[in-house]
């Protein structure tokens, strides 16, 4: 059994409770975290306390704990659970918090309620191109809400997303907008490959600012092997890309082998990503 963290407290997960009138639960308000850490070590941790912390502003939730007091809570909650002998990712959970009747408005005297917990992850092994899984995609217009910038608990766009490519057998759903051009994946950012270079969409409302796609994009500039661009992708584009691929905390980068059943580039995992993960691989701890 595992050990959670809720509101001051540690205990373990199966005993932890929170009111049905926790505005988290009545209105998905709230903001999450998911970390990754491999046997004690995490990947990227500052820059994902530090997009929530952004997150809990933009929707003013008052959370008053500091990056430092963030830090020491998820590395003690990854000692309760044993962390340097596993892997385990940890979802962080901060809502407005529980009120005593059901209002949209914002209530005035209400404590957020932080809830932590951990669950195993996949090992990072080494693969190259001859091991790596690959993923399939289908897609479908991004009808999630326009502040897809902000990692909101209310999540059920993206869940009918997911399901999307779930129910059809694929691994994610790729998403683009009115004007055909791509977002990202209900759970994952998105990338294309032509001519050697990497393209991803830029960050704006309609995208979140993956923690994954930001160590990518340092690593790969400061290897300086690869070009890289964030700019505006077409659907055309991602259709004729010689490889496309996917990344989040948990996927880390995935190659993308078939979009809607037709093979993308020769339906094999491509020279790029096998290179661009290596950098990756060899950078993720050391990036903040
Ligand atoms: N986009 C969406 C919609 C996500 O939910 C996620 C996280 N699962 C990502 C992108 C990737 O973000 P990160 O690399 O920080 O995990």
């Amino acid at each position: 059994m595992s050990t959670a963290y809720l509101n001051g407290e540690y205990l373990p997960l199966a005993e932890a409770r929170i009111s049905p009138l926790d505005r988290g639960f009545l209105f998905g308000d709230g903001i999450y975290e998911v970390i990754p850490y491999y046997c004690g070590q995490s990947v990227g941790l500052i820059p994902h306390i530090q997009r929530m912390i952004d997150g809990l502003a933009a929707i003013e939730i008052k959370c008053d704990k500091s990056l430092q007091e963030w830090t020491i809570l998820l590395d003690d909650l990854i000692a309760k659970n044993q962390g340097s002998k596993h892997n385990l990712g940890v979802y962080v959970h901060v809502s407005r918090g529980t009120d005593t009747i059901r209002n949209h408005a914002y209530p005035v005297d209400v404590s957020p309620t932080i809830f932590c917990f951990t669950f195993e992850i996949k090992e990072p092994e080494p693969v190259d191109r001859s091991n790596a899984a690959t993923y399939t995609v289908t897609t479908t217009q991004d009808l999630r809400w326009k502040r897809c910038h902000i990692k909101s608990t209310a999540l059920l766009g993206n869940v009918m997303h997911y399901q999307q490519g779930h129910a059809s057998g694929n691994s994610e759903c790729l998403l683009y907008n009115t004007d055909n051009e791509l977002t990202e994946g209900s759970s994952v950012n998105a990338y294309i490959v032509k001519d050697g270079v990497i393209i991803t969409p830029v960050l704006d409302n309609q995208i979140l600012p993956g923690i994954t796609r930001r160590i990518i994009i340092d690593s790969i500039i400061a290897d300086g092997s690869i070009k890289i661009e964030e700019r505006t992708v077409t659907m055309d584009e991602v259709h004729n890309a010689d490889e496309v691929w996917i990344s989040s905390s948990s996927k880390e980068i995935a190659p993308i082998v078939q979009i809607d059943g037709v093979n993308v580039g020769d339906g094999k995992i491509g020279p790029v990503w096998e290179k661009a993960f290596a950098i990756y691989t060899a950078a993720k701890f050391t990036h903040s």
